[in-house]
């Protein structure tokens, strides 16, 4: 009786089955086909792929979903299963959310299909919104993601490439980290130190041990995340990126930027200085996530306590 009782209770709160039939998922909603998804505008380009906004629209009526559909560039391609079934296992407030996967050519090539956050990532977005966000604000974002980051590691995950471009803005109170996962091994990462001409080398958002040994720590993803701190109390502005004031720390050369320059830098104890305006507590927070050796820094679960505090 009880189980006929929930059953109609089924049947009450969705009135388009027919009375008596149990919902059966026959349709894999993360599956989406190729010819019902239509490509609107171009979001964004990184260092491994790109992002469309698309339309997916299966009953051809022009009131599908909105998504955002990443597809690698033909040299990074062979790592996006991996991530994809990465991105899959993932669930946070603080995390872009995997919508599934389109495969192409009988699954020769394969694109991975997210939700799409209009604002796009914090850095198309706080140079332009300078006047409407406080420090609260700033700081709200930082908790955010230090909490997306402190999930992402209970998950047993390294981000690797923690940046205000691979933050998405869902809307003026909340953020998400986007873009993990997508990093290769470090093998394979050695030609991505070598684009050093690129405006978002990632180099500059690397702790020591990545830098000289390779290696990536969950403490690497703390000190990337002080560059990330550091990119918001700049506002994302150009003119003072990580970029802009590393290079001018290190003066390059033939118009190439040296890695080992960077790292006798950062080992000489130099650091990016304290954004305008930024208060000392939180430089602060930036210097222990900058602690040269990572079991000296400070991890995100400390982190959190500390913003929640500046915040109360
Ligand atoms: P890459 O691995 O090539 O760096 P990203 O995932 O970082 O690719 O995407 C590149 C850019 O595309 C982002 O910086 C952002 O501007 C835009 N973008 C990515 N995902 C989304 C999304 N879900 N919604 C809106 N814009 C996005
Ligand atoms: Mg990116």
């Amino acid at each position: 009786r009880a189980i006929v009782r929930d059953l109609t209770g089924v049947a009450e709160q969705n009135p388009a089955l027919p009375p008596g039939r149990v919902p059966i998922q026959e349709v894999d909603p993360t599956v989406f086909e190729t010819r019902f998804l239509r490509k609107i505008k171009d979001l964004g380009e990184g260092h491994f792929g790109k992002v469309e906004l698309c339309q997916y629209d299966p009953r051809g009526d022009g009131r599908g979903q909105l998504v955002a559909v990443k597809s690698l560039k033909p040299e990074s391609r062979g790592q996006l299963w991996r991530e994809i079934d990465t991105m899959r296992e993932l669930y946070h407030h603080n995390i872009v959310k995997y919508r599934g996967v389109c495969s192409e050519e009988g699954g020769r090539t394969i694109r991975l299909i997210m939700e799409y956050l209009p604002a796009g990532s914090l850095k198309d977005y706080l140079p332009w919104r300078k006047h409407q966000t406080d420090l609260k604000r700033l700081l709200h974002y930082a908790l955010q993601i230090c909490q997306g980051m402190d999930y992402l590691g209970s998950q047993r995950f390294i981000h690797r490439d923690l940046a205000a471009r691979n933050v998405l803005v869902e809307n003026e109170s909340t953020v998400k980290i986007g873009d993990f996962g997508l990093t290769k091994s470090m093998k394979e990462d050695k030609s991505y130190y070598t684009v050093k001409e690129e405006t978002d080398s990632p180099v500059f958002w690397y702790a020591p041990e990545c830098l000289v040994d390779c290696k990536f720590y969950p403490a690497s993803d703390v000190w990337s995340f002080g560059v990330t701190l550091y990119e918001l109390l700049t506002y994302c502005e150009t003119s003072s990126s990580p970029t802009t004031v590393f290079l001018e720390m290190l003066h390059p050369t033939q118009g190439q930027m040296n890695i080992t320059r960077l790292v006798e830098v950062l080992m000489a104890g130099r650091r990016l200085p304290c954004p305008p305006h930024c208060p000392d507590a939180v430089y602060s927070l930036m210097r222990r996530c900058w602690e040269s050796s990572p079991e000296n820094r400070i991890q995100f679960k400390d982190l959190i306590t500390e913003l929640e505090l500046l915040l109360d």
